[in-house]
């Protein structure tokens, strides 16, 4: 089987090497105070070490504006927990990232979903709708989005922080992918826009650059908002593991954290320009799709009549596999979407997974 459905990193890609010798010194040098109970913001090196990777990448941040969570995916779960009771309005991109949809659904939120077209959730669309639907929070992932690798461009990331202070609701701004990038310069985060910066919550995640299984994430909030998340993590789960904070610090420390990222991004560029390459020949006449610059997806519409959902069986005959595009909506689906994933094949197998998804359309 060929998979381009995992949202997974290469693990031959996990610096293995630069975890053992962190591993081993954090449990030489301070193996009690790793092994022990702590804080529920963070480890206070952690924090400090991506307080000033926020800084040099134009955001400036103290460690204090941060905590330290369980995955990102925990930071979604205790803003749930803290800023929404149920009936209330969450205005989300569609499509969208499908455990932040289950988030919200479990809490009893009333998911609302705004449109968007290739360069992610359309400014305009967002302010009509939010000025009849009174919403809480906007939830989006504005870089190399899971599932379309879209990029929401500068000026509508201004336009979606002014519409928030318009309007009154938080931004949650999802970012596991923006260090992955492969082509252009950083688009500055809207947690940066002095339009909002006061009412985004920036969530980050070791799990891209890293390794997920760490479970280690971030998030960037204003003071009120962090004190409850706070509190809501003391009873989630007191803290994230003690040693896997130490751990991650000392690598950041001892390692070089931006040069993995190179090797990373060098591997991950070869591996989306194989997929993208490959595609005219591999999917029917008439198919559309999009060119990240980053991170690990390409979002395929394929032509007029074609179900993805159906197709997936015939796919998986040929031994190749794609997820189908229409859970990830949270209004009307399109059939005929499918997100492909480049990250966990190489060149020649990303060759031959299209060779295969060709034989799906013949
Ligand atoms: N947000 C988005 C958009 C994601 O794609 C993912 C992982 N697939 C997460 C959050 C959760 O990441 P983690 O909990 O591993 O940091």
């Amino acid at each position: 089987m060929i998979s381009f459905a995992g949202g997974l990193p290469a693990p031959e890609l996990f610096d293995i090497d630069g975890f053992k010798a962190a591993f081993d010194r954090v449990l030489a040098d301070s193996p009690r105070r790793a092994l022990q109970y702590s804080t529920t913001e963070g480890d206070a090196d952690l924090r400090e070490a991506i307080a000033q990777r926020l800084t040099a990448r134009a955001l400036p941040t103290d460690s204090d504006d941060l905590v330290i969570t369980t995955g990102s995916q925990q930071a979604l779960t205790l803003i749930t927990a803290t800023a929404l009771e149920p009936g209330d309005v969450v205005l989300v991109e569609d499509p969208c990232y499908l455990a932040a949809l289950q988030t919200f659904g479990f809490a009893g939120a009333r998911v609302v979903p705004v449109p968007t077209d290739d360069d992610g959730i359309i400014p305009e669309a967002l302010d009509e709708i939010a000025a009849r639907e009174p919403a809480k929070l906007l939830y989006l992932v504005p870089t190399f989005q899971n599932p379309t690798g879209r990029t929401l461009p500068a000026a509508r990331r201004t336009a979606v922080a002014e519409a928030a202070a318009r309007h009154g609701f938080w931004i949650v701004e999802d970012d596991p992918y923006g260090e992955l990038r492969y082509d252009g310069e950083q688009v500055p985060w809207i947690a940066a826009s002095p339009a909002a910066s006061d009412r985004t919550i920036l969530l980050g995640s070791f799990s891209k650059i890293m390794a997920p299984g760490l479970r280690l994430g971030y998030l960037r909030a204003p003071a009120a908002i962090r004190r409850s998340c706070v509190i809501a993590k003391q009873a989630a789960d007191l803290h994230t593991s003690t040693v896997d904070q130490a751990v991650a610090a000392r690598y950041l420390r001892d390692s070089d954290l931006d040069a993995h990222i190179r090797t990373i991004s060098d591997a991950y560029r070869e591996r989306r320009d194989a997929l993208l390459g490959g595609l005219p020949t591999a999917l029917p006449f008439g198919s559309r799709w999009n060119h990240p610059a980053g991170g690990m997806f390409v979002w395929v519409t394929l032509p007029e009549g074609h179900d993805a959902t159906e197709l997936l069986q015939v796919a998986v005959s040929h031994e190749v596999a794609y997820v189908p595009g229409a859970p990830f909506f949270a209004g009307t689906p399109d059939p005929a979407a499918l997100r492909l994933s480049f990250t966990t094949h190489s060149p020649e197998e990303i060759g031959e997974g299209l060779r295969r998804l060709a034989k799906t359309f013949a």
